[in-house]
């Protein structure tokens, strides 16, 4: 049996988009359903009923019970403190403030595929001020020192994307990611990769949109010795506009759909048909 995931968040009703995705990884395997909801402040219990909901009216089935995050605080700490005792993670104190002001003052700050990296202000502070700011309270995150990371690798990392072909692995075009912040604590970085290890998922279905972070996890999956599954990246739904779809308006989300405008499962495939480039290998797996 192959296992494919589905992965949302609970902070909103899924849309068309989420409707996509889902039937996308129900293509390509046995679909494992994860609810990431790490972020307690954002997520709420009736999305998640939400979620079941909408997959359930689509059709679609999963094996349970479902892995819900924020049961597993504890793995994504156990993680962590691997990664911690490997020296390669740092606490950094910046605000998003401070980083905004550090990119301004250089020179030549590195850029990323999503914008600016961060500038590095934290990594080389001497540890008698990293105890300082300890001391006195200051809230921080932990980031991964890439170049440290990076510099355990004995070979080139590669990963296998079903319709992009082999794959270098280029993590550092992110930089020194954010692993844990002081309210949440494991990113979605770590919890993904973890998680996809845990459940075995053998190939990782997402949207386009996180093909970068596949890179960073390639190489978690390496410094924590994890499986390594395929992905399989899809093109992102978008509106007649050429605008992503958002789970704040409501006028896209399944429920209303559903229950307001009275559509059915065969509406919906319509409509992600309609609204996906007419070209692309992954058509072959529309319903
Ligand atoms: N939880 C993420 C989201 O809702 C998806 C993560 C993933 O598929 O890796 O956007």
């Amino acid at each position: 049996m192959t296992f494919s995931r589905f992965a949302p968040s609970p902070t909103g009703y899924l849309h068309i988009g989420h409707a996509w995705s889902a039937l996308f990884s129900a293509a390509h395997g046995t679909m494992i359903l994860r609810i990431e909801d790490i972020d307690t402040t954002r997520c709420k219990p009736e999305f998640e009923t939400g979620i079941f909901d909408d997959l359930d009216w689509l059709g679609l089935t999963w094996p349970k019970p479902v892995r819900r995050q924020s049961d597993h605080f504890a793995d994504y700490r156990a993680a962590l403190a691997r990664l911690d005792d490997m020296g390669l993670l740092y606490p950094c104190f910046c605000t998003r403030r401070d980083i905004q002001d550090e990119i301004a003052r250089a020179d030549s700050a590195p850029h990323g595929p999503e914008g600016h990296l961060y500038p590095g202000t934290c990594r080389n502070l001497s540890a008698d001020d990293r105890a300082r700011k300890m001391d006195a309270g200051a809230p921080y995150a932990l980031r991964l020192n890439m170049d440290a990371a990076l510099a355990t690798l004995t070979a080139p990392l590669t990963w296998h994307d079903r319709y992009r072909g082999q794959q270098t692995a280029t993590p550092d075009i992110l930089g020194d990611v954010v692993l844990a912040r002081k309210d949440t604590p494991a990113s979605y970085h770590l919890c993904v990769t973890l998680d996809d290890h845990i459940q075995n998922v053998d190939i990782v279905t997402r949207g386009e949109d996180l093909f970068y972070a596949s890179h960073l996890h390639r190489l978690l999956q390496y410094l924590l010795n994890l499986n390594i599954p395929e992905w399989a990246h899809h093109p992102l739904l978008l509106d007649p506009d050429g605008k992503r779809f958002a789970k704040r308006n409501n006028a896209v989300t399944l429920r209303h759909m559903r229950e307001t405008q009275g559509k059915d499962r065969t509406d919906i495939i319509t409509l992600v048909r309609d609204s996906l480039p007419t070209d692309g290998p992954w058509r072959w797996h529309l319903p």
